[in-house]
């Protein structure tokens, strides 16, 4: 199976059989010093000082810890929106009472940082920035460094969802300043599905003190005191920290730079195939266009879900679909993990023959 949905994403061998390994006591010494190694991973990726909590949740989850950990009932919050994951992190936070004030663009368009700015001068009682890095649903990348200098400039906070993004594209969590960061193993780690990464800046743990929504299993203070344990402050999905522990090994032969070279080098393929067979991209800037996920536009009068019924049942490519208002008009093509052009080539080369094939039939 050629698996090209944008997560879950394929593993290595050698991840899938370290997942494969005995069980061990959660609160004992050997997976303390796995927890350990992969905490240091993760503050290695997001290019951070700091320890970065792992959460047993999907990405998901994570940013539900980032609303919890930092408002209260309430709160003033933009909500940046260029896609349905932009949406769930503003339905997050309007499901613990957060004021949410949404500023949601056409699918395709990536968020205007001036338009961000513009907002916040407005509207001073805004606390803080719901915004999504890399919107897997349209492959649109936002300019997360240019809107979080919008944003820290007129002191609020910037929560970010780097679901799709964090290990693949570069986002340096410090260099950019921000506040609250989150990742889901699925995407972009080379493993499993089950764990969520959150990053939380110094003025997040200070918005955490007078933070007053509901939290328990998604408290990052428990998180915290359990990690300066050794521990997880619940049993955690352990098979998918086997698998990070050699996954990281992995990532640091390549090195960051090499890993962000590769996705870039890889997005900049996929959207030259496009243009080869004459398709028009979802992102409506070229610029911003994802180097994770390329989401294409099917042509008028193509049944886009049989050609990838297809491509799955006669060739084991397996391409994403379209979310939402997108489905059956667009096909999407994960990039980011455990990925080679080849890869890449190979979904195009299906979609380019059976294009030509359904086109020839009517
Ligand atoms: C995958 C993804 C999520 C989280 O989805 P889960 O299914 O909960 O892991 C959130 N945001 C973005 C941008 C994503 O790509």
């Amino acid at each position: 199976m050629n698996l090209r949905i944008p997560g879950p994403t394929p593993c290595p061998d050698e991840v899938l059989e370290a997942g494969a390994q005995q069980m061990m006591n959660h609160r004992g010494p050997e997976f303390a010093a796995i927890l350990r190694r992969v905490t240091e991973g993760l503050s290695w990726a997001f290019q951070t000082s700091d320890d970065v909590y792992s959460i047993s949740t999907s990405g998901t989850g994570g940013l539900e810890a980032a609303v919890v950990n930092t408002l209260s009932p309430g709160d003033r919050v933009l909500s940046v929106s260029i896609g349905s994951f932009g949406d769930r992190f503003g339905s997050i936070a309007q499901a613990y009472g957060a004021d949410v004030e949404k500023y949601a663009l056409e699918w395709g368009d990536a968020a205007d940082p001036a338009e961000i700015a513009r907002r916040l001068d407005a509207d001073p009682a805004i606390k803080a920035v719901l915004v999504t890095h890399n919107e897997t649903s349209t492959g649109v990348t936002n300019d997360l460094e240019t809107i979080a200098r919008e944003v820290r400039s007129r002191e609020r906070l910037i929560l970010v969802d780097a679901v799709s993004s964090m290990s693949s594209i570069p986002c340096p969590v410090e260099k950019w300043d921000l506040d609250v960061v989150v990742s889901g193993s699925q995407k972009g780690w080379m493993v499993a599905p089950g764990l969520a990464f959150v990053y939380m800046g110094p003025r997040a743990w200070e918005a955490y003190e007078s933070s007053t929504m509901p939290k328990f299993y998604f408290d990052v203070k428990r998180a915290k005191t359990s990690l300066d344990k050794g521990q997880n402050p619940w049993t955690p999905a352990m098979a998918v920290y086997y698998q990070m522990d050699r996954a990281f090994e992995l990532m640091r032969a390549e090195g960051l730079e090499g890993i962000f070279t590769r996705h870039a080098d890889i997005g900049a393929y996929a959207r030259e195939r496009a243009d080869q067979l004459g398709l028009t991209l979802v992102p409506t800037d070229r610029q911003r266009a994802s180097d994770t996920v390329t989401a294409v536009w099917w042509p008028e009068g193509v049944d886009g879900k049989a050609i990838s019924k297809r491509a799955r049942e006669e060739f084991g490519v397996v391409l994403g679909g379209g979310q939402g208002k997108l489905d059956g008009k667009i096909f999407r093509i994960g990039h980011l993990g455990f990925v080679s052009k080849e890869d890449v080539q190979q979904a195009f080369d299906v979609v380019e023959r059976l294009l030509a094939e359904q086109k020839a039939s009517v």
